[in-house]
């Protein structure tokens, strides 16, 4: 069982399911030769990917190419079904940092034969997930900055104002199609900059006031 933890409250739920956003900036899209999508494209991680701050990532033999995406996580507080996008925010229990680790060579392999990607975006360790901050503290979760370095060099430094569907029609179109649980984590998808990680690499992610992670890979 994955627990995430709001330490401002003393707060903490268990992790049901991580449903994530994927193509929500339009740079990154374009980096990776995708069109904008007329609706969000989601897919889900298990809990069972998701690894705290210090731990390891570790690429699974079937693939040589492993991808880095920083991005805002959110944290479900309440059951929300169907809810609309003017009450989404009351959902949101706090934000934070993570990132969506993808092994693109065989997402690549599964997209081009219509398949579907959970063994590139799901494995154990793809999901390296910060303590949360609580929603309250954050004033504009549009307004926040996002940078991840690997072995100290800048890789991504985008910001959450970018996002091409926003917190609320995301957590609005979400619980339309899964009932959201408290404890449920949505990530939001990445802006432009991603790329490989290799063995003895260390990422450190950072969106400031909200999170900090520092994950090395083997
Ligand atoms: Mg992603």
């Amino acid at each position: 069982m994955k627990t995430a933890k709001i330490p401002a409250t003393g707060q903490e739920f268990t992790i049901g399911k991580v449903v994530c956003l994927a193509r929500n900036y339009a740079e990154h899209a374009r980096e990776l030769g995708n069109e904008t999508p007329p609706a969000p494209v989601l897919f889900i991680k298990p809990a069972s990917a998701i690894i705290g701050d210090g731990e390891t990532v570790r690429i699974p033999p079937y693939s040589q190419e492993c991808h880095y995406e920083v991005e805002l996580a959110i944290l479900i507080g309440k059951l929300c079904r169907a809810v609309p996008e003017a009450d989404a925010l009351q959902y949101v229990a706090g934000y934070g940092v993570a990132i969506d680790m993808t092994l693109r060579d065989v997402q690549n392999q599964l997209k081009a034969k219509g398949l579907p990607w959970e063994i590139a975006k799901g494995f154990d360790t793809s999901c390296p997930l910060s303590d949360f901050v609580p929603a309250a503290a954050i004033t504009d979760p549009h307004a926040l900055n996002l940078k991840l370095s690997v072995n100290g060099e800048l890789r991504q430094n985008g910001n959450t104002s970018d996002m091409i569907t926003r917190i609320p029609e995301i957590v609005a179109y979400i619980s339309i199609i899964f009932t959201l649980e408290p404890g449920d984590v949505i990530l939001t998808g990445t802006p432009a900059g991603v790329g490989r990680v290799s063995p003895g690499e260390l990422m450190t992610a950072e969106i400031p006031a909200v999170g900090h992670l520092s994950i090395p890979v083997a």
